[in-house]
């Protein structure tokens, strides 16, 4: 077994990806079972459970201009969610926070989508009892990407509200972030058949609950909504939370019925993978005018300011 090591290993970034596997992997290093690799060497055996039964927990940090976004916040909600299904790592905090870093670093990206994944993994013996498993830990860094190209960041996206509904809570915890993404590429392909670009799908209680990979807020008379139940609480979510309070604008966490969406002054979705992103189209609607809303447009501008404030970012240490 190789000696884990959070250290970068010397001659690292010599290990370029072949021509074939630039075509079939973006650039990118990933680290695990002790090692950086290029990302199209980093593979998980077929027996680990994260692959076979979705038992895995993760989380995505981007970097912007060479500083990681709210880094201590995915940190938090990663280990938590570690916690919570029972499942450890030989890594503590600041180790995983330097492997990270080391990732960003090695892959020489300034902007980059950064994941950290922990699988069940498997057990030696092949035992059906997950505390057999010895637990994986994976990390890789990627080229930044975004839900929303730069084009329906300038018209706003049109969103498709799909009638699947999302995997009870009491079911799988919306809390600890995870793969069970089923229902929301069912909701995607709706969404793709109804002429959409992207989906929401709904609670069990049959209001808004979120999309593949992102939040929804609405904006009406000047406050703003977001789903409470059932979806993941996403540190974009909490960022919009936090702007709220410092310009003085309503918001509130509650259940959010789907004509309250068509008739809301504006919409936009929230992710690590874009930030802020508008909507103006919901199904065959127009959301309020039509353009991107001035609350839209403030909080965006505000978002992407605060990843040069210190306090709310933290420089990779490139090599
Ligand atoms: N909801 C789901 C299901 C997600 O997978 C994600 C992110 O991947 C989000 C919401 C947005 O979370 P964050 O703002 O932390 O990226």
């Amino acid at each position: 077994m190789t000696v884990a090591t959070t250290e970068p290993m010397v001659g690292v970034p010599e290990v370029e990806p072949s021509h074939k596997d630039m075509r079939r992997y973006p650039h990118g290093v990933a680290f695990m079972d002790g090692q950086y690799l290029p990302m199209s060497e980093a593979k998980v055996s077929v027996l680990d459970w994260g692959f076979l039964h979705s038992d895995a927990t993760y989380d995505t940090v981007h970097v912007w201009e060479g500083r990681f976004f709210r880094l201590d916040l995915h940190l938090d909600r990663f280990f938590r969610g570690m916690e919570r299904l029972r499942m450890k790592v030989p890594y503590e905090r600041d180790e995983v926070e330097r492997i990270l870093s080391n990732c960003v670093a090695l892959s020489g990206h300034k902007s980059a989508y950064v994941e950290m994944i922990c699988t069940r993994g498997g057990s030696p013996t092949f035992s059906r009892d997950p505390r057999d498993a010895e637990n994986r830990l994976i990390a890789f860094a990627v080229p930044f990407g975004s839900v929303a190209n730069k084009e329906q960041l300038e018209r706003g996206l049109h969103v498709g509200v799909s009638e699947t509904v999302r995997i009870p809570p009491n079911s799988v915890d919306p809390t600890i972030k995870n793969y069970h993404w089923l229902d929301l590429v069912k909701g995607l392909f709706d969404a793709y058949d109804a002429g959409a670009e992207t989906a929401l799908i709904m609670d069990t209680n049959g209001n808004i609950a979120e999309g593949p990979g992102f939040n929804v807020f609405t904006v009406k008379n000047g406050q703003l909504k977001t789903p409470a139940f059932g979806v993941l609480p996403g540190i974009t979510r909490q960022t919009v939370f936090d702007l709220c309070k410092e310009i003085g604008v309503a918001v509130a966490a509650a259940d959010l019925p789907r004509e309250e969406l068509s008739q809301a002054d504006e919409v936009f979705i929230t992710s690590t993978a874009g930030g802020i992103m508008p909507v103006t189209r919901i199904d065959s609607s127009t959301v309020g005018t039509g353009k991107v809303g001035p609350v839209t447009r403030q909080l965006t501008d505000l978002y992407w300011q605060k990843h040069f404030d210190k306090g709310w970012s933290t420089p990779v240490a490139y090599l």
